[in-house]
């Protein structure tokens, strides 16, 4: 029978951890914080914000909002932006980009404190994940989805796993992840020559390409994991994944949903990112 990977049990097990560790800062006198940057008010931007705010707090993590005018100028917004960075209080900031084209997303990402820098947009941390050092911040949703085959048990060591999708949010840090845990990565996108058959070939296949539902069972073999990050509307104009779910089911040994899946546990990975890096600026990581 076909396990339905759940992103809300993942998501369950990680809160009792982060509220156990929160307990223990708070213990020692921190209170971890986290900044939320957003430059408007895109409802996209929103929806996230109000999931994050909602995670973050029920495990014990302030959260605040800056929000500046889409108007903003350069100058004005990196001081706004310096103020968030040098705060003592914050230990970690998300910030809601792409920002408005008229700013320099470029000269933010050089500013952010990396220690602060809790959703991977600095070099410095996009190095570390390159490398293999552990001690920076992974794209919280590439993380994801290493959580969710932890937590169903799934190991990757030394198997055949497929990405779909190379950008620098999801494909290539998720890839640099497994790599790092011995797996033997394919990395696919749009130029890939005869994808069905070169994702077929795999054991555990995540699609994070963003093509709603193109992920026919002609792309599975029996018994695969199947791991999807795609948040699409149909064109009946409902959520869905990159997935075609109940053909891939039918042959999957394990799959996620969408919604309820991979997307559910990325607020959870923020969380432990902002406990992590009130840790790291106390000096007792
Ligand atoms: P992106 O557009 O930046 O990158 C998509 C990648 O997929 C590209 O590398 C492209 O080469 C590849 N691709 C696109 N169409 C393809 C095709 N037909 N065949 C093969 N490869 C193809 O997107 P992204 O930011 O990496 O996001 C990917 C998906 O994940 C989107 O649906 C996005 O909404 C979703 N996403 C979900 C979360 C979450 O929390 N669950 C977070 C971020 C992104």
């Amino acid at each position: 029978m076909t396990v339905t990977m759940k992103g809300s049990e993942v998501a369950a097990a990680m809160k009792e951890r982060l509220q156990r560790e929160v307990a223990e800062l708070r213990a020692q006198g921190v209170a971890p914080k986290a900044a939320i940057v957003r430059v408007g008010a895109r409802p996209d931007d929103l929806a996230y914000e109000r999931g994050a705010m909602k995670r973050l707090e029920s495990v014990g993590i302030a959260c605040q909002v800056f929000e500046f005018p889409e108007t903003i100028g350069q100058k004005e917004f990196e001081a706004g932006f310096k103020a968030v960075n040098d705060d003592p209080e914050i230990h970690g900031i998300l910030l809601f980009r792409p920002l408005p084209r008229h700013l320099d997303e470029e000269a933010v990402k050089r500013m952010i404190d990396p220690l602060k820098d809790i959703d991977s947009m600095s070099a410095p941390n996009i190095a570390k994940i390159f490398s293999g050092d552990e001690t920076g911040y992974a794209p919280c949703t590439a993380e994801a989805v290493v959580h969710v085959l932890d937590h169903y048990g799934i190991e990757v060591q030394g198997r055949r796993v497929t990405v779909i999708g190379r950008s620098m949010v999801v494909g290539k840090p998720l890839t640099m992840l497994l790599i790092k845990r011995n797996a033997t990565v394919t990395v696919c996108h749009t130029r890939t020559k005869d994808l069905p058959a070169t994702c077929r070939s795999a054991e555990i296949l995540v699609a994070a390409a963003g093509k709603a539902k193109m992920v026919t069972g002609d792309f599975v073999s029996d018994g695969a994991v199947v791991i999807d990050v795609g948040i699409n509307v149909d064109d009946d104009g409902k959520l869905c994944g990159d997935v075609d779910y109940d053909a891939v089911a039918a042959k999957a040994s394990h799959i996620t949903p969408v919604p309820g899946g991979v997307g559910a546990v990325t607020s959870s990975v923020l969380a432990d990112h902002v406990v992590r890096a009130a840790r790291y600026l106390q000096g007792n990581a």
